[in-house]
């Protein structure tokens, strides 16, 4: 059975024109890369030259190339045939080298276990209908000593009122429907996955946006959106 939910895919399939306009519903993604490369970095020993990273539903590809400019050797695959469009689009106008593929993540583990030094799988968790499988996927990905990241929403009322009521109906941060609540992912739940693929947490940081000064920061609070580390 198929781990991709194709009703979700085709919603950034549709968007996929405006993955590298800042202003556009991906500006959310834009304003928290700097932030979460900064992590990805650090986490991995402080610096991601010469590494060889798989970037999990990487979309238009604003993380791969990001990392691809550190100087890793990166490659982003995606179910959103168009994302991948725009994103091998773009390497033209950023003259930066990603390897982008579409193939579900089960499929590509089954071929390249173990090869990656580093595998990230951000904003993607809370969109498909089997998160644990991915996670599984990641674990066999990444090498015996690599770093794996993943990020998504936690499920609480808070999420339900900053991530869909502030983020989708009052800021119009992203497109209304962009987020169901029920597939948001509470640490604990993020983190029996993970054991089971035989990962253990490294470390956690929330993702916090203030709406008044328009800054996103990492800190404590993994109420809402949160990032976590892991290794095998
Ligand atoms: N990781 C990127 C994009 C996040 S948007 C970033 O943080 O910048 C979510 C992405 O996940 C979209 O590109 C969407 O097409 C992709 N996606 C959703 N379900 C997927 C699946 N089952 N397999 C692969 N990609 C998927």
């Amino acid at each position: 059975m198929s781990n991709v939910d194709f009703d979700e895919v085709n919603k950034f399939a549709a968007l996929a024109s405006r993955w590298w306009d800042k202003n556009s519903e991906f500006k959310p993604l834009h304003d928290i890369n700097p932030l979460r490369l900064n992590y990805i970095k650090e986490h991995s020993g402080g610096s991601l030259k010469g590494k060889s990273i798989l970037d999990v539903g990487c979309g238009g590809g604003i993380l791969s190339e990001s990392m691809a400019a550190e100087g890793a050797v990166v490659t982003g695959i995606d179910m959103a045939e168009a994302g991948l469009e725009v994103a091998k689009l773009h390497l033209l106008e950023s003259g930066l080298n990603v390897d982008y593929q579409k193939i579900p993540v089960e499929e590509f583990a089954e071929q390249h276990a173990g090869k990656f030094d580093v595998v990230t799988c951000l904003e993607m968790l809370e969109h498909v209908p089997d998160p644990s499988s991915i996670i599984k996927a990641c674990a066999a990905l990444v090498k015996p000593d690599g770093q794996v990241f993943f990020s998504t929403i936690n499920r609480n009322p808070k999420s339900y009122l900053f991530a869909i009521v502030g983020a989708e109906y009052i800021l119009k941060l992203l497109p209304q429907g962009t987020h169901d609540w029920d597939k948001f992912i509470q640490p604990a739940e993020m983190d029996e996955w993970a054991r089971h693929a035989n990962l253990s947490l490294k470390s956690m940081i929330g993702m916090t946006y203030n709406p008044f000064t328009k800054v996103y920061k990492l800190e404590d609070d993994v109420s809402v959106n949160y990032l976590c580390h892991y290794s095998h």
